[in-house]
């Protein structure tokens, strides 16, 4: 396997609690903030992130850019320490951030509701180098990434009983990590087909719905999307729900948006390079118990929100948040700190060789 495993050079930690903390890392796939309706969206999709906004329990990051338009070339970025800063060079050859925080004593898990068995699914990539991996047991079966058409067991709500917790972790788990527990949650989310990714009872909006319409077809596959979004919010309230009485810090972030038959591209919908299409959600929760701790920390992240960001920095980002310091650290990269350099380029790359938005 292509990954940094080396020792981390310069490596120390200043836990920013007393106790130890569980860190969720939400993995989202295909939401875009314009669809979304706690970042202005007509319809209201996203009835849980806007009660958790309106009680500043959840923070909405408002300038959030994908460092690319597709999968593997988004989380290959957001993972790692590789920054568009290195140029060429290949991103396996940076520390990811299981590694990091592995390496920093959390206990570290993977749960994918994606491909888990091709060379290139983030869970090979990634999930391997946790302490834990599990997910949906559709996809240890092997179903590959480009599959995922027509199944009713791929909802994300199968992640959710897979779901660690640092007390339950295996004893000789929980002695290696005295900093808490770190867990990705890598989300099937909107994946394309967007109407195939949420149970009936998230059909909630039609054609009819919809403010602008665009023609029966196109109708369809928007109203789709607004109900993929809506099922995922109702997924990341119930991850929420689940470490609401720990100590808990969760972020969500999608890997990239999808074009959805915009003004100025009438005929485009699925990954594309265009603004609308790299323009991502990201949240941040503490539990309670942790805005009780560091309500100066939970400040200083709402002091950012509305700064302009590329997700390319978010292992630089959170390593920091948590007072890990290695060799890699930069305070002008990390986006949660007053200290982060909002006049940084953000550079959105293609799959396709050479395609770049500057942003
Ligand atoms: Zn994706």
């Amino acid at each position: 396997m292509r990954s940094f495993q080396n020792p981390i050079k310069g490596l120390s930690v200043t836990p920013i609690s007393q106790k130890p903390l569980t860190v969720v890392l939400i993995l989202g796939e295909s939401a875009r903030r314009s669809s979304m309706h706690c970042y202005g969206y007509s319809l209201q999709n996203t009835p849980y992130a806007d009660s958790l906004i309106r009680n500043q329990e959840l923070i909405p990051f408002t300038e959030v850019v994908s460092p690319a338009s597709a999968t593997i070339q988004s989380n290959t970025r957001s993972l790692t320490f590789f920054t568009h800063e290195e140029g060429e060079k290949p991103w396996y050859q940076y520390p990811s951030i299981v590694h990091v925080l592995r390496q920093a004593g959390y206990a570290t898990v993977w749960i994918a509701n994606q491909e888990i068995t091709g060379e290139y699914s983030m869970s090979n990539l990634f999930g391997r180098q946790a302490d834990i991996l599990t997910g949906n047991p559709s996809f240890f079966k092997g179903i590959a990434g480009d599959r995922v058409a027509n199944r009713t067991d791929l909802y994300d709500e199968a992640i959710l009983p897979l779901l660690q917790h640092y007390q339950s972790l295996p004893d000789s788990l929980r002695k290696n990590s005295p900093q808490g527990l770190f867990q990705i949650v890598h989300l099937m989310g909107s994946h394309f087909t967007y109407r195939e990714r949420y149970p009936k009872a998230f059909d909630k909006f039609t054609p009819d719905s919809l403010p602008v319409r665009k023609g029966e077809a196109k109708d369809k596959i928007i109203a789709a999307y607004a109900n993929s979004l809506l099922y995922t919010d109702y997924i990341i309230h119930e991850i929420i729900r689940s470490y609401r009485e720990e100590n808990a810090l969760v972020i969500y972030l999608s890997d990239h948006g999808d074009a959805l038959f915009d003004e100025d591209h009438p005929d485009l919908m699925g990954h594309a390079l265009l603004p609308r299409a790299v323009e991502i959600p990201l949240f941040v929760y503490f539990s309670p118990q942790l805005r009780k701790e560091r309500p100066d920390l939970w400040k200083q992240i709402y002091g950012q929100r509305n700064k302009r960001i590329l997700t390319d920095l978010l292992t630089h980002s959170l390593v920091d948040l948590l007072g890990i310091r290695t060799e890699y650290t930069q305070p002008r990269f990390n986006f949660f700190s007053p200290t982060y350099d909002e006049q940084r380029k953000r550079v959105v790359v293609a799959p396709i060789a050479n395609k770049k938005l500057v942003m």
